[in-house]
This record gives structure tokens, sequence and C-alpha cells, in this order.
């Protein structure tokens, strides 16, 4: 996501709106996958304080995923915030995530780095989630097998399977 910054780099405390959007498409992480249909939005404003940029806004999109253990679909929010600030000629300014090329920002690193920081590490269809039967592997939130179930252990499964 690039902006042209050249009216806030001449014109002290002058705001520069910020609106956009990025299209992740599907991320993958930590063994989910995070697919966003609509692009996340991006708003946000630009400052120039005292040859020092504040850079301030938000990400908002909406994805759908999978629960960890029963694999039931689940939708849910990205959201966060962001509060940079930048001196004016970036010096010391994290690389990764902004690049000034003239008077173009570039704040795509800081953008990505944001939505990947923010995907849950955990998702659940709902906090109760029986999850799978390690048996017979049916789904136990919507039916109840004759399975002796406990806590899964794959030692056990290993060792009933060798049996025969
Ligand atoms: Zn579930
Ligand atoms: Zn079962």
């Amino acid at each position: 996501m690039k902006i042209n910054i050249s009216s806030v780099l001449k014109n002290d405390g002058a705001v520069l709106p910020l609106s956009g959007a990025v299209e992740p498409g599907t991320l993958s992480y930590l063994g989910n996958s995070f697919t966003f249909a609509s692009p996340i939005r991006v708003e946000g404003r630009l400052q120039s304080v005292g040859g020092t940029l504040e850079l301030t806004g938000s990400v908002k999109g909406e994805y759908t995923s999978f629960c960890d253990l029963c694999g039931a679909p689940v939708s849910g929010t990205l959201a966060a915030d962001f509060d940079e600030r930048l001196s004016g000629d970036l010096h010391g300014c994290d690389e990764e995530c902004f690049a000034l090329n003239g008077a173009t920002l570039d704040i795509s690193g800081l953008i990505n780095t944001l939505i990947w920081s923010s995907l849950p590490m955990k998702v659940l269809c709902r906090e109760d989630c029986k999850g799978l039967c390690s048996v017979c592997g049916c789904n136990l939130n919507e039916t109840v097998c004759n399975c002796k179930t406990g806590p899964y252990d794959p030692r056990l499964a290993i060792f009933g399977g060798g049996e025969n």
C-alpha cells in the first residue's frame, strides 16, 4: 500500500487521510488456513508533527477458517490498530515495515506484519467444542458414539492396532 506523502513532508501539521485495502487471499498459519473473501480495509491518517510522521489507523477484515478440534467452518473478524512514529527522513525506522521512494511511502510491510500478528493462534467453533472421536472420527458435537473415548493418546492407538 503506497501513499504519496509530499503534502505532509512540505507542510508541518498537515494531515493526510489513509484509505486502502489489501487482498491477502488465503493465509496459512499454525496449521490452519484463513481465507479473506473480501479485502481487508485499511483506514487511518498520517500527520507531520515537528518533522515526525505520525501514522495511526486500523485494519479490519472478515475471514473464514476451520475449528482446530472438529474441522467445522468458523468465521471471524481480524481487527488491529497501528500507531507509528517515523522521523521525517525515515532514519532509524524499520526497513521491513516502511520503504520511502521519493515522496512515496510504502506501508505494505507494516500492514502485512499487523495482519499476520493478528491472526488467532487457536480457532474453535465454540468454546466447549468436543472435537472428533479419536476412535471412529465422528463429530462429538453432533453425535454420541459408543467408543471408549478418553483424552486422545496416540500410544494406545499404536498398541491397539498391533494386537490384531
Ligand atoms: Zn469445533
Ligand atoms: Zn467414536
